[in-house]
């Protein structure tokens, strides 16, 4: 069996970015690296967005960026903007495509369907797998959505809502997300905070048919595409071993608090390729302690009080945008945090910083 100096096990976002970013600052051109990668074909299958805090590969690949947000509750509602840090959505198809596209150009890389197809034992690994759907009763962030298309003009697609808690919270932790693409498409999403063990949460057809037509008034459309997806917000339980490199969600780029893994994973695969030559002597890498320990006790106080949390999500963003943006994108200075933390409910969150 053939051996290779690297493999990357799972071509998924984390996968092919890391391999995209070793590709374009030639670090493979004398190296051999094996893909692990079980699905059959690559097609759009998830909407990547977030805050574009730093500049990143995939800027061709993004199919709309907007400067203004708002959140809403069912009493109030708030409009942020920032022309410094636009909101970017990026088509993973596009992504897949331009990555596999750069990537087929290299003979040094090669794609298989099983670990067992190759010879690894001398290799470095990236591993991108975790089997986290085990862990039922552990906090995740849930969700389907669906990009629609009307036949006449509807959405002002110069602002998206990123948090709507106007709808019916079950006793955990609900909002709708819609971006407006253009003005006759958007992605909607029904969104929730909640373990896995409750399945009555998952009607998310009838959700998001009752959201678009009595919340948003629209009667008439079409579906052009649905993802659907479950992120762990809690980081994964797998065993650090001697050269394997834990990378993407498996690798904790989840930022937990808000799900957010992509630009984390950017910025993951710009430290790994920086110190390629050494990367097993290197220490891990993390998102960073400060939002370690802040999203925990922030998870902690969203199970303790799941009908507290529209509130405490709209009390956050009653910062300037800049300084949100800042402190969800893990980019904050402590004055930053500082203001985040003085709009918090002051007792529950000493409650939850005491029981952690
Ligand atoms: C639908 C959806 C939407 C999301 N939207 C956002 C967003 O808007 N913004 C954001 O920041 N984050 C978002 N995330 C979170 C995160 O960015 C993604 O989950 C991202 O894809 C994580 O990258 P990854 O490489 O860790 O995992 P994946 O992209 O899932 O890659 C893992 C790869 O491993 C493959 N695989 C699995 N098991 C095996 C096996 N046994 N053998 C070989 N291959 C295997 C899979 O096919 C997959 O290609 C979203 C997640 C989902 C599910």
């Amino acid at each position: 069996m053939k051996e290779f100096d690297y493999v990357i096990i799972g071509g998924g976002c984390a996968g092919l970015s890391l391999a995209y970013e070793l590709e374009i600052h030639n670090k493979l051109k004398e190296k051999s690296l094996a893909i692990i990668e079980n699905r059959n074909e690559y097609k759009r299958d998830k909407t990547w967005s977030f805050w574009k805090v730093f500049d990143h590969n995939f800027e061709d690949c993004v199919i709309k960026s907007w400067n203004n947000f708002t959140i809403n509750t069912s009493k109030n509602s708030h409009e942020l903007s920032s022309s410094k840090f636009p909101y970017q959505s990026i088509d993973s198809g596009k992504f897949y495509k331009k990555v596999n596209s750069k990537l087929s150009c290299n003979s040094n890389i090669s794609f298989f369907k099983n670990l067992s197809e190759i010879n690894s034992t001398n290799s470095i690994i990236f591993n991108s797998i975790f089997n986290g759907e085990k862990n039922k009763s552990e906090l995740w962030q849930h969700f389907q959505g669906v990009e629609i298309e009307t036949s006449k003009d509807i959405f002002d697609d110069k602002i998206l809502n990123l948090m709507d808690f106007n709808c019916d919270q079950r006793k955990d932790v609900h909002f709708f997300y819609t971006l407006p693409f253009s003005r006759n498409r958007a992605l909607i999403e029904t969104t929730w905070l909640s373990d896995l063990e409750n399945q009555s949460l998952r009607d998310y057809d009838l959700q998001l048919e009752n959201y678009i037509k009595n919340n948003l008034a629209i009667k008439n459309y079409k579906i052009n595409f649905i993802e659907k997806g479950t992120i762990p917000l809690f980081y994964p339980s797998i065993e650090n071993k001697n050269k394997v490199i834990n990378i993407g969600s498996a690798g904790g780029m989840t930022r937990l608090s808000t799900g957010y893994t992509f630009l984390n994973i950017q910025e993951h695969s710009k430290y790994l390729r920086e110190n390629f030559e050494k990367i097993n002597s290197k220490k891990i890498y993390h998102l960073g302690k400060k939002y370690q320990f802040l999203d925990k006790i922030f998870l902690q106080v969203l199970k303790n009080n799941p009908e507290k949390m529209p509130e405490i999500f709209y009390k956050m963003f009653q910062n300037s945008a800049n300084t949100v943006i800042k402190f969800l994108s893990n980019k904050s200075n402590i004055f930053d945090d500082f203001k985040i933390i003085s709009k918090m409910p002051k007792i529950i969150f000493i409650k939850a910083l005491i029981n952690r």
